[in-house]
């Protein structure tokens, strides 16, 4: 098997002058966790990373990059003209979805050039897997650049074993749904091509997980989705650090040299740490304000707490990160001009990236670090911070608001909009007696070291092949051509057969209403042809009303089971009450569901002879999840004592009879009948008991998937009617 990584960012970079190519690797957060992994594995699994690598190439470099990038660094490019990677990029990536998944909705610009940018670039990915896809490939597809590159590589490969994570937070859906129009509906069915979808917290994949149900209708069962007749599953990854590194790193000797020195020139200070990406979700400023807070506040730490501020630099060319570096600038100018004095400064501000062997030191010698973003994904910052203490002590200050607070209960927890919340942090930091520091350490590191970058890939990984092999199992019930044939020979004989055809879901798809499934003229044909079909008995067994089903089969020579079994119509006979079931709890049920359709519109009842439906197609179904669990609950307390049968079905709850069944309709057919071929197709939890009930040589066939009696599956009612077409002319 071979692991194929999909990155926006590729790790290598490419240098190009005069004819002649440069590769080089290149670090990043992602690159250098996964990396770990993969040094794990790399004699058990072959891997190619596939990304853009940093340019746009000339047709000759992209060639030899091709060749050589693979040999040596097992790294693939993904050729974007330069026009289009600004609108991809600099427009949709981090213009509209970066703004927009932090909270930052006022910041979103909607430009749908940006968006045809997006759709492109998703497409040229999809381009270039294509020239190295195998069979038995695994994807692993990397963060929001890339949402809508699932469902592409799907279309394309039906089997192929793909997974996504997502590095950034999922919004909630008030905030989701402020993406436009179709936009929102393609980033969300974009990533059900996954076979699992990957996210740094519960609360992310329940905010997805609400969004698909809010706007694409489509339920979950402890996040498992049916989506286009595959299971999808969504579920919470935290992502680690290559934690061994960093407490290597710690106590090299290097790192213990750069802090003498640097404690040496500032003998007896305290060092408070902040360290990020120039980036507004970040929440730099607010940081800053609250350290001057702190030192308006307390003022015993003037002339010994330092401030360390480490920005990197960062999308520089957008217009809110350049205000915000503006803002920076200023206010740590106003923040020293005000409180430095002849051998003291309070913060000391570098505007550049560190490497590690620079960086690691300064985790472990400072006495407080301040991670406080306004919004972040899950942030590595906290948790290296953490491994780096090698002599446990130095305080965590942690925002609420990132992934990391989760995991990181014992730090300092603050709210990033409260500047005096974090001021008096810093203040209680400072003066945590070292016992307490090593003990909040303590737990932290030993959380943090335990689910390392590695577990949390192999993690991803390990589940991604399980719902494979699931997936797998799943999609072999699926009728193909040559059990199609099979089943066709073996109805081609026989002095009797019967054939159970479920109605709604089974022959026509669901309508808003159930009135309007009205049989077209083409099912008409359809089921006239199976008539004629020799020996066979055409069943239609239903949940439906017997009149109506009557009314629509009128003309046709075909038996009738209605109400989930109540009443029986043989071929050419009158209906006849399979089993007398009193009525007399309707009256006491009835007003439980009219209450109930009160409180959510958009729902209604239907009275039968031997049931009461509340249906709920219709309705929010955000509210319907609430109000069905609630109500479904109620029911079966109520009728507990009752001779009732409480069932869930496709947006509908039915109440009816027990000892009324298709089971047991069918099975009555079947004795009456006796017969040498049974065939019985249907969709939901009704027609599950009459694939119980049915002899073992019957053909059972479930349209969708999921768990069920059936030995089949196909897709959907238009494969039920294109297998029942072959049925009738063989
Ligand atoms: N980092 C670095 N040098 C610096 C500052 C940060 O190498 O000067 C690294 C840091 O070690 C961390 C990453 O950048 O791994 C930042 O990751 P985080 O999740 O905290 O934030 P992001 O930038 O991904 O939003």
């Amino acid at each position: 098997m071979r692991l194929i990584l999909v990155s926006n960012r590729l790790p290598v970079n490419v240098k190009e002058s005069q004819g002649s190519v440069e590769i080089h690797p290149s670090v990043g957060g992602l690159v250098t966790g996964i990396s770990a992994y993969l040094d794990t594995v790399k004699d058990s699994l072959e891997y190619i990373w596939v990304g853009w690598p940093g340019k746009e190439l000339s047709e000759n470099a992209l060639n030899i990059v091709k060749k050589e990038a693979f040999q040596k660094y097992n790294a693939y490019p993904v050729q974007i003209p330069e026009s289009l990677n600004e609108s991809f990029y600099a427009g949709f990536c981090n213009k509209t979805i970066w703004p927009l998944f932090h909270y930052f909705p006022s910041y979103a610009n909607y430009d749908p050039g940006f968006w045809d940018s997006y759709e492109e670039v998703n497409q040229i990915f999809l381009e270039t897997l294509e020239e190295i896809i195998q069979e038995g490939d695994m994807v692993w597809i990397h963060d929001y650049h890339l949402l809508l590159l699932p469902s592409l590589l799907r279309a394309k490969y039906p089997k192929l074993e793909i997974g996504f994570f997502l590095h950034i937070p999922f919004p909630t859906y008030e905030i989701f749904r402020l993406m436009p129009g179709m936009w929102r509906k393609k980033l969300l069915t974009g990533l059900l091509g996954s076979d699992l979808i990957g996210f740094h917290t519960h609360d992310y994949t329940q905010y997805y997980l609400h969004c698909i149900l809010r706007i694409l209708g489509l339920e979950n069962n402890f996040g498992e989705i049916i989506y286009d007749n595959r299971l999808v599953k969504v579920d919470t990854f935290p992502m680690g650090i290559n934690y061994d590194k960093f407490a290597k790193i710690a106590a090299t000797d290097q790192s213990t040299a750069i802090i003498e020195d640097t404690k040496k020139a500032f003998i007896g200070s305290k060092f408070i740490l902040s360290v990020d990406r120039l980036d507004y979700s970040k929440g730099v400023y607010a940081r800053l304000e609250a350290f001057e807070r702190f030192l308006d506040k307390f003022p015993k730490w003037r002339n010994q707490a330092n401030l360390l501020l480490v920005v990197v630099p960062s999308r520089e060319q957008v217009e809110q990160y350049q205000e915000m570096k503006k803002a920076i600038d200023e206010i740590v100018g106003r923040i020293n001009g005000k409180f430095a004095t002849l051998d003291w400064t309070p913060i000391h501000y570098q505007y550049r990236m560190l490497s590690l062997e620079e960086l690691v030191p300064l985790y472990r010698m400072s006495d407080a670090i301040l991670v406080t973003p306004y919004r972040d994904g899950m942030n590595l910052v906290a948790k290296e911070f953490i491994a780096s203490k090698i002599d446990k002590k130095g305080v965590l200050i942690l925002s609420e608001m990132a992934g990391a607070s989760k995991e990181l209960g014992e730090a300092i927890i603050v709210n990033p909009n409260n500047v005096e919340e974090m001021a008096d942090a810093i203040h209680e930091a400072l003066g945590m007696n070292e016992a307490e520091q090593i003990q909040r350490n303590s737990t932290m590191q030993l959380r943090t070291k335990r689910y390392d970058v590695v577990r949390w890939a192999s993690d991803f990984l390990k589940t991604l092949d399980l719902r494979k092999s699931y997936q797998d199992k799943l999609s072999s019930r699926f009728i193909d051509k040559e059990l199609k044939k099979e089943i066709y020979r073996k109805f081609s004989v026989g002095e009797k057969k019967l054939i159970f055809l479920d109605y709604d879901g089974t022959l026509v798809p669901f309508q808003k209403k159930p009135e309007l499934a009205i049989p077209s003229e083409e099912l008409k044909t359809l089921l006239r042809r199976l008539v004629e079909i020799k020996n066979a008995e055409i069943i239609i067994i239903s949940g439906r009303d017997k009149d109506t089903l009557l009314d629509w089969m009128q003309g046709l020579d075909v038996s009738i089971v209605a109400e989930h079994g109540a009443w029986i119509r043989e071929r050419g006979k009158e209906w006849r009450l399979f089993k007398q079931a009193p009525n007399d709890w309707k009256p006491r049920i009835q007003p439980i569901l009219e209450q109930n359709v009160d409180r959510l519109p958009g729902s209604f009842i239907e009275e039968k002879n031997f049931s009461l439906v509340f249906h709920y197609r219709n309705a929010d179904l955000e509210l319907a999840e609430v109000r069905v669990k609630e109500l479904t609950d109620d029911l079966v307390h109520y009728t507990a004592n009752m001779d009732v049968t409480v069932l869930q079905g496709n947006k509908v709850i039915e109440i009816k009879n027990t000892g009324i069944s298709k089971g047991y309709a069918g099975l009555d057919l079947v004795n009456y009948y006796n017969p040498d071929n049974i065939l019985s197709i249907g969709d939901d939890w009704t027609d599950e008991s009459l694939f119980a009930a049915l002899p073992e040589h019957a053909v059972t066939i479930k349209v969708g998937i999921g768990p069920s009696n059936a030995k089949y599956n196909v897709k959907d009612y238009e494969e039920v009617r294109e297998f029942l077409r072959g049925l009738a002319l063989s």
